[in-house]
This record gives structure tokens, sequence and C-alpha cells, in this order.
């Protein structure tokens, strides 16, 4: 993998589910609730702010990384070999 995390935290506002894995009518449902469409990367965007996020004068901070309840999820988000990267991510750059 390129690039590196720059710490934007735009990946903490968006949940990413596979667009291939989603059944049509519960596609629809979710984009008349405003989930967006990311074809170039294969995702269904559902909007979502972690609670967990903190901005702070322009510092993004995560409130549980480095504790218990910090999520496998995000814990091994770069690690995956297939993972959204939001616009700005530092992943991109290559
Ligand atoms: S738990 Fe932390 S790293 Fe995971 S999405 Fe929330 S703010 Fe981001
Ligand atoms: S979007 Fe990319 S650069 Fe931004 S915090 Fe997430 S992994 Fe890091």
């Amino acid at each position: 993998m390129t690039g590196k995390c720059n710490r934007c935290g735009e990946c903490c506002k968006v949940i990413p589910i596979l667009l291939k894995g989603i059944a049509p009518e519960t596609k629809e449902w979710l984009m008349a609730r405003g989930a967006k469409e990311d074809t170039n990367q294969g995702y269904l965007l559902i909007p979502h702010v972690c609670q967990q996020l903190i901005e702070n004068a322009g510092e993004i901070t995560c409130a549980i990384h480095d504790t218990d309840q910090y999520p496998l999820a995000c814990a091994r988000y770069h690690g995956f070999g297939h993972f959204y990267k939001p616009e700005g991510c530092g992943y991109l750059k290559v």
C-alpha cells in the first residue's frame, strides 16, 4: 500500500458498504435517506460522524484510541486490502 494517513478524520464521518453486496431495494432505501454512491471505489456511503471523533482547533483525534473500546475495524482499517478512501485521504496520494 502506498501513501500514509494524514489524520484528516474523513473516514470517521462515513459508513462505507460495498456496493456489490447490497440488494437494489436496500440501496434505493438508503439513497432516499442520504446515502451516496462512489462507483469508482465501489461503495455506498452512509453519512455518519462517529461520536468518538474530536475536532479541536484543527486537531483531529479519537476519544477512544488506545483504549480497550477502540473498534477492531478502526485498528485494522489500513490493513484491509480494499478499504474506502475518502477525498483527501493520504492513501489516495500515490
Ligand atoms: S472510533 Fe475513533 S477511529 Fe474509529 S471511527 Fe470513531 S473516531 Fe474514527
Ligand atoms: S481518510 Fe485516510 S488520511 Fe484521513 S484519517 Fe482516514 S485513513 Fe487517515
